[in-house]
């Protein structure tokens, strides 16, 4: 089954960044698994559930998923819990409160968590046509962190040199990334 192409019938924008970006992470973990369970790490059931009816009211007509425990057993341990949730938070901290609802927030942070701790970039993770559309994304949900991003660093990149500031880590080799060999890395395309 074309678990995208199903998604995006019910979809309430075929354009926007948002519900792209749900529709590609759902999609992907749908292919994973082969079977019509979605599992969304950091989210509990009823929450996937409600993320799936505000973005795609009307698709469990055409895709019956499971939300069961079984699907959660399969794929928890997968990525480290700390990395995770410091990613959601990071997310959440930055969150604009004009752009959406408390549950909506967390959906989206969960979900850009979740992609970010796949080996892709960011925007092919969640399927998206290129970096515009997540960067479109990210200004509308948590427009204080993108303004951060002055240099145009790939965003997952980005992320975890936010956390490593955050943290007071030092993993770059030289304090200025004009000077850094692995520039090329950081801020290549993406
Ligand atoms: S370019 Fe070098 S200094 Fe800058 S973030 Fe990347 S690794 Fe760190």
């Amino acid at each position: 089954m074309d678990y995208h192409a199903t998604l995006m019938r019910y979809a309430v924008s075929t354009t926007d960044a948002t519900v792209l970006a749900l529709a590609g992470l759902i999609s992907a973990a749908l292919d994973e698994t082969g079977e019509h369970i979605l599992f969304i790490r950091g989210l509990a059931t009823d929450e996937a559930r409600w993320l799936l009816v505000r973005w795609f009211p009307g698709v469990d007509r055409a895709l019956p998923l499971e939300f069961g425990a079984a699907a959660v057993d399969s794929q928890s341990g997968s990525c480290d819990d700390d990395e995770f949730e410091d990613l959601v938070t990071l997310f959440k901290s930055h969150a604009d409160p004009s752009a959406g609802t408390t549950i909506e927030v967390h959906c989206i942070s969960n979900v850009l968590a979740c992609a970010c701790l796949k080996e892709e970039h960011l925007w092919q993770a969640l399927r998206l046509p290129s970096r515009r559309e997540l960067s479109a994304l990210l200004g509308h949900w948590f427009p204080r962190l993108a303004e951060k991003n002055v240099l145009g660093m790939k965003w997952k990149k980005f992320f975890y040199k936010q956390l490593c500031e955050r943290e007071g880590w030092f993993v770059c080799k030289v304090p200025i990334c004009s000077d850094c060999r692995d520039f090329a890395d950081c801020f290549g395309p993406e």
